[in-house]
């Protein structure tokens, strides 16, 4: 994979996969904007990167931070090759009943309306390109269903489908729209939800999780992004509209664990 002369732009770059996505980006030649509401955390990645990256702090949810961070990347870099609109929140671990409108607002704001959000204001750039590729951060939670994370769910099964809907839409202007799945990934996000299923020993989750994936283990943020940085290159040029799953097995040959995991 070769990103000499082309341009990403990582949502939720700060942390976790986006950051893994930024780094590895950049490793294979790519000028890299780095997007997150965590501006310390983006500034961080930056620096790390070097002189062919930027940081840009924006809020996902709110259009006028869309819009600046898409402004950023043209004014700095002048195009955007590939986008991975990647920020999202995981919630409260809950039954559904115990949600507030505001638990749902807030998980749909950032995990839904950002992917819409980041998808309107990038599309255009694309369009006026005739070239560029999309991939979305879903999660094995956009194909099944997770006990007492009913909101979460709901989101990643929509990110699926705005991914396939806008492939559809853009697939004859040459621009591709793919969406990855990760299973558990070790990042604050995975600690998060362990924490909050099992406060006092939240090691049992993973202990958990893992006896019910076949390769016995969490992925890697870098594993997530070698799979975001396959999709956004030619070597994935016939590719749209797909979702690929990184989760070690665990989605096909489920264990139960999940279903047990919630009770
Ligand atoms: P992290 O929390 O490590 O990283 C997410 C980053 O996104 C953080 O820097 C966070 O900032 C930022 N962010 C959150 N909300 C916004 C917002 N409104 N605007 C801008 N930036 C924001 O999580 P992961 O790297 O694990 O998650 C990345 C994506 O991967 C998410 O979409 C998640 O749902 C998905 N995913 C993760 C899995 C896992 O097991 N880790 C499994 C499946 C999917 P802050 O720290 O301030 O919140």
């Amino acid at each position: 994979m070769d990103f000499s002369g082309k341009v990403a732009v990582v949502t939720g770059g700060g942390n976790g996969i986006g950051r893994a996505a930024c780094l590895g980006f950049a490793a294979h030649g790519a000028r890299v904007l780095v997007v997150d509401r965590d501006e310390a955390a983006a500034a961080a990645v930056a620096a790390e990167i070097g002189g062919a990256a930027l940081a840009c702090a924006a809020d996902v949810t709110r259009a006028a931070d869309v819009a600046g961070y898409v402004a950023r990347a043209l004014d700095a870099f002048g195009r955007i090759d590939c986008f991975h609109n990647n920020a999202g929140i995981e919630g409260k671990v809950a039954p559904v009943v115990e949600y507030e409108d505001a638990d749902f607002d807030a998980i749909m704001a950032v995990n839904v309306k950002g992917v819409f959000l980041g998808l309107k204001h990038v599309l255009p750039v694309m369009i006026r390109q005739g070239a560029g590729a999309v991939v979305n951060t879903g999660s094995t939670a956009g194909l099944v269903g997770t006990a007492r994370m009913p909101i979460y769910v709901a989101s990643k099964h929509a990110v699926l489908g705005l991914t396939k809907s806008v492939a559809a839409e853009v697939g004859p202007q040459g621009i591709r729209v793919n969406a990855v799945c990760p299973g558990p990934i070790d990042t604050r996000m995975i600690r998060d939800l362990a924490r909050q299923i099992s406060p006092n020993r939240p090691e049992s989750v993973e202990e958990a999780y893992v006896a019910g994936i076949p390769l016995r283990r969490y992925g890697l943020a870098e594993e997530v992004a070698n799979v975001v940085m396959f999709l956004c290159s030619g070597l994935a040029g016939n590719i749209t509209g797909a979702q690929y799953v990184i989760d070690g097995g665990r989605t096909a040959a489920p264990a139960g664990v999940s279903q047990t995991i919630g009770r």
